[in-house]
C-alpha cells in the first residue's frame, strides 16, 4: 500500500560515518493486523547485514518491542537494538537487561484481555514489564474503552505512565525501569552514540511513529539526519520516506551508494 509522495525532502547521499537508527513496525516492516502478524520480507536481513557492513557495524535497530520479539523476528540476524522505547537496549552480542515487571501487572494483564474479549478486533500484547493495548483492527469504541482503561489501571502500577503510538496506548515504568532517568528511543539513541562504533558518526534515525519524536529531536541537536515514514503534521524529522518499502528500498541502495 502506498501513500503519497512525502511532503519532506529526501534523505541525502548516504555516508560511510553514519550511525545508522532504524525504527521497526510501519517503518522496516510492513503494519500487520496484529503485532504477531509482521512479517520479514526475505531480502531485508541481507539488507540490514550489507548496510551494518559499509557502516563499520554502526546500525542499531530502535522499537517499541522486545529484544527478544526482535531477535525472533530477524533471527539468525542480532542487531544492536533499543527495545521497549528504550527500556531494553543491547549493543552487539553482549546481553541485555531489561525493565523489572511489576507483580500488579498480571491482574492488569488478564483484565484487560477480558477487557478486549469484549472490544473485538483489540489486542493486549503483554511484553513483561510494559503491556500495549492496540485497537487497530477494532471496531468503534474500543480506542475510548481501551484509554479510560489504561488511565484507570496506572493507579495500580505506581511509577508508570501512559505512552501513546499509532491506534496503541501503553502502560510502561516513567523511569529506565531500574529506579533510573527516563528512557525512550531517543536516549537509546544518545546511548548508542556515546560507544564505539557509534560514536563519533552523524546519526541518522528512521520512524514513523509518535515514539519517534524523541529519536528525531536527539539526532537533529547532534546535527543528524532525521526521517519521518509516512505523514505527521508537526513532526520534528526533516526528510521523509513514503512508506516501508521506500524505505527497504533505500536501504538495498544504501551500500551501493557509499562504495
Ligand atoms: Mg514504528
Amino acid at each position: 500500500m502506498s501513500g503519497p509522495p512525502p511532503s519532506l525532502p529526501p534523505p541525502p547521499p548516504p555516508d560511510a560515518r553514519w550511525a545508522l537508527f532504524l525504527d521497526v513496525d510501519g517503518c522496516l516492516l510492513d503494519f500487520a493486523a496484529t503485532p504477531d502478524g509482521v512479517s520479514v520480507p526475505p531480502a531485508l536481513r541481507d539488507t540490514l547485514t550489507a548496510c551494518a557492513d559499509a557502516l563499520g557495524g554502526a546500525l542499531a535497530l530502535v522499537s517499541g518491542r522486545t529484544l527478544e520479539t526482535l531477535d525472533a523476528l530477524f533471527a539468525p540476524l542480532v542487531l544492536p537494538a533499543g527495545g521497549l522505547h528504550g527500556l531494553e537496549r543491547r549493543h552487539g552480542d553482549t546481553s541485555a537487561v531489561g525493565p523489572r515487571r511489576p507483580p500488579a501487572l498480571a491482574a492488569v494483564s488478564r483484565a484487560a484481555d477480558a477487557l478486549a474479549e469484549c472490544h473485538p478486533g483489540s489486542i493486549v500484547e503483554d511484553k513483561g514489564a510494559t503491556l500495549a493495548l492496540h485497537w487497530r483492527s477494532a471496531a468503534a469504541g474500543a480506542e475510548d474503552a481501551l484509554q479510560a482503561f489504561a488511565l484507570e489501571a496506572l493507579r495500580q502500577l505506581p511509577g508508570y505512565r501512559m505512552q501513546h503510538g499509532k491506534h496503541v496506548v501503553e502502560l510502561r515504568p516513567g523511569g529506565d525501569g531500574h529506579g533510573g532517568a527516563h528512557a525512550d528511543k531517543g536516549s537509546a539513541i544518545a546511548a548508542f552514540l556515546d560507544e564505539p562504533p557509534f560514536s563519533g558518526r552523524v546519526p541518522v534515525f528512521a520512524g514513523d511513529d509518535l515514539t519517534d519524536e524523541h529519536g528525531f529531536a536527539v539526532v537533529n541537536a547532534r546535527g543528524g539526519i532525521s526521517i519521518l515514514v509516512g505523514e505527521r503534521p508537526g513532526s520534528a524529522a526533516r526528510h521523509g520516506l513514503r512508506d516501508p518499502s521506500d524505505v527497504r528500498a533505500w536501504l538495498a541502495q544504501l551500500p551501493g551508494d557509499i562504495a
